[in-house]
């Protein structure tokens, strides 16, 4: 079965009457080399990619879950959309080791379904992620200390540029840090927007984040460093000083003699600390 081919797709969809939802950020992928990419990226620097499983967000008609399902040893995909069910029993119907749930991934346990589906092996998560909602779906893969090795996503290129920007840089924002400080993010490669039906406005990219294990920072220091960059970030205009002082509850001065004691720039903005400076700050706060 050719998932690739605009015809297949068209007739798969004509004969089970779907229609694609567009607030659900359904772009389907029709260019064939991209999947299999993005399912080999899932297994690059596994200790045994023979027992590797996968997590995938998003299944549209099943064109990447095929992909994963030749490579992987388990997969279980993540679809909101219902009326895709008629379609994947029948793309899907050759693999005997997919399990699609259909949820919000925003509201599954992705933790539970890894320990009782996969019971402790290897996992890795690949996805051509709906856009709008990028951030929150990675954030809660990193924050939540997912037990995977790395995140292979495609994301509208712009996000990608965001997300894979180093702190201390132009381009970074808040989510850069986050991903920083979770994992190594790496821009893989582009993906023209002629690569989708239906064909988005923009380009998009696939980025692969390698999973770092971090422990120097307590749970509560974890969260201050959090809410000191979305502070930051919130005015990232002005100096950092000025709402650093109201989410601390300090003087402009204290916060100013506190930065000048850890060798940060008293007038620093948000983006020109690194995330090690963040750090420092929010053990010392603690
Ligand atoms: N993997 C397919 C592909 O590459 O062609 C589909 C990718 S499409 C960009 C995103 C998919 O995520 C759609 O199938 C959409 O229905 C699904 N989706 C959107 N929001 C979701 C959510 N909150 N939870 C789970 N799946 C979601």
């Amino acid at each position: 079965m050719e998932l690739t081919n605009i015809g297949t797709i068209r007739e798969l969809f004509a004969r089970h009457g779907f229609s694609f939802t567009k607030s659900l950020g359904q772009n389907f992928l029709i260019n064939p080399t991209v999947c299999p990419k993005i399912a080999e990226l899932g297994l690059e620097g596994a200790n045994n990619p023979s027992e590797v499983c996968a997590i995938e967000i998003g299944t549209g008609v099943g064109v990447l879950t095929r992909e994963l399902a030749k490579r992987y040893k388990k997969v279980v995909a993540v679809e909101i959309d219902e009326k895709l069910k008629p379609i994947l029993e029948e793309t899907l119907a050759d693999f005997d080791n997919v399990e699609v749930i259909f949820a919000d991934v925003m509201e599954t346990d992705l933790a539970a379904v890894i320990a009782d589906r996969f019971g402790g092996a290897e996992t890795a998560v690949c996805a051509n992620l709906p856009y709008y909602i990028t951030s929150p779906v990675i954030m809660r893969v990193l924050e939540s200390r997912l037990p995977v090795r790395s995140m292979t996503v495609m994301v509208q290129k712009e996000a990608a540029d965001r997300l894979c920007a180093p702190p201390a840089t132009r381009e970074c924002g808040a989510v850069s840090y986050a991903v920083r400080y979770y994992s190594v993010p790496k821009l893989m490669f582009k993906v023209n927007r002629g690569s989708f039906m239906p064909s988005p406005n923009v380009d998009s990219a696939v980025i692969r984040m390698e999973i770092s294990e971090r422990k120097e920072l307590s749970e509560t220091e974890e969260k201050m460093l959090f809410r000191l960059i979305r502070s930051g970030f919130s005015q990232r205009r002005k100096q950092l000083v000025n709402p650093l002082s109201g989410e601390l509850h300090k003087s402009k001065e204290e916060v100013s003699a506190l930065f000048a004691e850890l060798g940060i720039k008293p007038s620093a903005r948000a983006e020109e600390l690194t995330l090690e400076d963040y750090i420092r700050v929010a053990q010392r706060v603690c």
